[in-house]
């Protein structure tokens, strides 16, 4: 998302882009694309209830002259610390610059809803780009103390030509930076049973985000799972990563093997990152991974997939998950695909998202994931 700023504190203009995200969100609801299906009225019911339940978290967060985040105002934060993820990704620590009670609560309200996101600023050139806050799991380096204070975590992918990633990764330890949210992205309803994940790059933060959401709602009855199939270009992002069922499928490449298209599965191709043990060593977003997994075992599984070995997610990948169904399920389980990353691997999945009337709308089902027999499942562009 590229937005440009006029200004920064007042309603009228900052709040601009705020309004047309939000109707963003979740106008394509409102008006289903060609390929929505009533199986996606039930998504389209929870996005509506998220706007109301966004809004209360908007109304807790509105406080613009302290350091609570919130939609109106960019609200300062320091920059504790930048780590190394890979040659092109790094991990951001950031926390707020003034004291404030109030970020646990605002945090707190997004963390149930769903996905969510932040806007960075970009001072020198007045422009803003959302980036996804990083949930706090037993992996973590966050203590109670930084949590309660209300420190956040990005990972961030530094575009050699993008303007605003490059600038965040020019900045010195100590910086400010200036965000405003939280941006309910999409909502992941109360009956969601299950939810397969296809994740692009740093599509992995909305993904940790929505496992993390998931499967918070964990109770002795209800048992929900999430399925997490990452792509990414470069291994030390997922380095350490082993994949969890990746190991028998059926291989077949497709024509879109420059980014992310086509299938080769480790039958032929042994796991890419399965060849690195679990260890310090991993990626610290694969350790991430692994400490929900270990949070909540047999709930979730994660596949990695790497560019850079020739192994991208096709079709069988997807569709395993999708026949896995079990015809004594309970039809108000819900299932929900999400797809998220680069606008190239979002469309090669479920097609474009698409512009009218100057908002981003989802647009028809497309792509791999129209090939597929979805039954149940709904589909989200994030
Ligand atoms: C909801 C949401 C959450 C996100 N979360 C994350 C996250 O957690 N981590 C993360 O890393 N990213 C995330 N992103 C992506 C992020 O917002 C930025 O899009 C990304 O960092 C690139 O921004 P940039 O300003 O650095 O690049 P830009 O300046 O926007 O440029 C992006 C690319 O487009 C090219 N480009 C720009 N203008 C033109 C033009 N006119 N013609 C041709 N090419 C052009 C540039 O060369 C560059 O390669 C998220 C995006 C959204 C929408």
């Amino acid at each position: 998302m590229k937005s440009s700023i006029p200004s920064f504190c007042c309603r009228c203009s900052s709040g601009l882009r705020s309004t047309a995200t939000r109707s963003r969100r979740y106008a394509s609801t409102s008006a289903p694309p060609p390929s929505a299906s009533p199986k996606s009225r039930w998504l389209g019911l929870a996005v509506v209830s998220a706007a109301a339940a966004g809004a209360g978290a908007y109304i807790r967060s509105q406080s613009p002259s302290s350091g609570t985040l919130n939609q109106e105002t960019f609200t300062k934060y320091s920059l504790v610390s930048r780590e190394p993820v890979s040659a092109t990704s790094s991990l951001f620590t950031l926390r707020p610059r003034y004291h404030s009670d109030g970020n646990y609560e605002v945090y707190e309200d997004a963390w149930r809803i769903g996905v969510w996101s932040v806007m960075f600023k970009q001072p020198q050139l007045q422009i803003g780009r959302d980036y996804t806050p990083l949930p706090t799991t037993a992996a973590t380096s966050l203590s109670v103390d930084e949590e309660n204070e209300g420190y956040l975590r990005f990972f961030i992918r530094k575009d050699p030509f993008g303007e605003v990633s490059r600038y965040l990764h020019s900045l010195e330890v100590g910086a400010d930076i200036e965000m405003r949210g939280p941006q309910i992205e999409c909502v992941i309803p109360e009956e969601t049973q299950e939810i397969l994940f296809i994740a692009g790059g740093t599509g992995i933060a909305p993904a940790l985000q929505a496992g993390y959401s998931l499967l918070n709602r964990t109770t002795k009855e209800n048992r929900p799972r999430i399925h997490i199939l990452w792509a990414s270009r470069l291994k030390a992002d997922c380095v350490g990563g082993e994949s969890d069922t990746a190991k028998a499928l059926v291989p077949s490449r497709s024509w879109f093997s420059g980014w992310l298209g086509s299938s080769q599965s480790s039958a032929s191709n042994p796991p890419a990152v399965a060849a690195v043990s679990q260890s310090q060593n991993s990626s610290l977003v694969v350790r991430e991974l692994e400490a929900l997994k270990s949070q909540y075992p047999g709930q979730i599984t994660v596949d990695y997939y790497l560019d850079e070995e020739n192994r991208f997610i096709g079709k069988n990948d997807l569709s395993k998950f999708i026949k896995s169904t079990d015809p004594t399920e309970d039809p108000q389980k819900r299932k929900l695909i999400l797809v998220s990353g680069p606008e190239g691997f979002i469309s090669y999945m479920a097609g474009p998202k698409v512009w009218a009337q100057g908002q981003e709308l989802q647009g028809p089902l497309q792509g791999m994931i129209k090939e597929l027999d979805l039954k149940d499942w709904a589909v989200w562009k994030l």
